[in-house]
């Protein structure tokens, strides 16, 4: 069984998307092993996101991700890391597949809906970001 972790971008929060990406996770399998809602300060996001901190994107992305609250989920599943990816599509919208979270919402490469990790190592360190043992259901 494979963990990763899902964001929910204040994009998709304020468009009233929660329930759209949740019953995607619902119908194809995906667990939802922890979740909540935040609002990120600004320090949270420059965090998470170190490793783009080189980025000439990485200021408005951060600005982006504190302009409003934000559902982060811990997701099980065999192969969920991939799978998840897939559901979300490609970072930028257009070169997304039909059908995909991105291509059928995302508006903007960088208002893009959702986030997934992209590797076990990843989805270990952005779930001990924002969940400890106890709000992890067994
Ligand atoms: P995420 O990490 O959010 O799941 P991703 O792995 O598909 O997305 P990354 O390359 O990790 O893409 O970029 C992280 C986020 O930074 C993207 O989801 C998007 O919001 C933003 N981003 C990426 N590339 C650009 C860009 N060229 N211009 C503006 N924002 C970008
Ligand atoms: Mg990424």
């Amino acid at each position: 069984m494979e963990k990763t972790l899902s964001i929910i971008k204040p994009d998709g929060v304020g468009r009233g998307l929660i329930g759209e990406v949740i019953k995607r996770f619902e119908e194809n399998n995906i667990t939802i092993a922890a979740m909540k809602m935040i609002h990120m300060t600004r320090a949270q996001a420059r965090g998470f996101y170190a490793v783009h901190k080189e980025r000439p994107f990485f200021d408005s992305l951060t600005d982006f991700m504190i302009s409003g609250p934000i559902v982060v989920m811990m997701l099980t599943g065999e192969d969920v890391i991939v799978r998840y990816r897939k559901l979300m599509g490609a970072t930028n919208f257009e070169e997304a597949e039909e059908g995909t979270i991105r291509r059928d919402f995302a508006t903007d490469i960088e208002k893009n809906i959702v986030h997934g990790s992209d590797a076990p190592e990843t989805a270990e360190f952005e779930i001990n970001y924002f969940f400890n043992s106890f709000e992890i259901v067994r």
